[in-house]
């Protein structure tokens, strides 16, 4: 290889790290936030969320629970209700989608507000997020803000961590939109 390519190849490789370094660490204001640990997620949430009242706007129901081949929950605390029911959300959108994922963890914050979301946003990508929600695949994190934390909103966001991680080669951004809506869709029925 002749010397300027190879020093141009060490710069391209400079640069990429870089770029990746930074976005890991970015400090997105979670600093401060509270951690709890599901089977298939890490979630953070602004301190001054309340597990409950987070717990009761998802509202993943029995019905979900069945359709993702759950059993009965046993005795259930506030903060593992909210747990159980991401990880019911988790093998609900891989059954609608037919893609088990055997190992996964992934990582969920939620926002104080969508001021906080659109921040991180726009110090990330330099521009304005529209939409109440996202996932950033190389950070494997979904962003989402408290007001649209519903099923069909987190349900699409977690559609996208699926597809990300079940191919090896990424599919093209308007497939992976395509399949995410269409969870989205089928939750939207059950959501009230
Ligand atoms: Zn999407």
């Amino acid at each position: 290889m002749p010397k300027s390519r190879f020093f141009r190849l060490i710069l391209i490789t400079f640069i990429i790290a870089v770029t990746i370094s930074a976005a890991y660490s970015y400090e997105d204001g979670f600093g401060q936030a509270k951690k709890i640990e599901s089977k298939y997620f890490t979630i953070y949430y602004a301190p001054q969320l309340d597990t409950f009242d987070l717990a009761q706007q998802l509202n993943v129901g029995a019905a979900e629970r069945i359709l993702a081949g759950r059993t009965a929950r046993a005795n259930s605390s506030r903060e593992t209700e909210l747990t159980d029911m991401m990880d019911t959300l988790f093998l609900r959108a891989g059954e609608i989608l037919d893609m088990n994922l055997f190992s996964y963890k992934g990582i969920i914050k939620i926002c104080r507000d969508k001021e906080h979301l659109n921040g991180i946003y726009r110090k990330i990508f330099n521009k304005d997020l529209r939409s109440p929600s996202l996932y950033i695949y190389t950070l494997n994190t979904i962003y989402i803000c408290p007001e649209d934390f519903k099923i069909y909103i987190l349900g699409h966001e977690i559609a996208h961590a699926i597809i990300s991680n079940y191919f090896v080669v990424q599919p093209p951004e308007k497939v992976a939109e395509i399949l995410s809506g269409y969870v989205e869709y089928q939750l939207r029925k059950v959501a009230n």
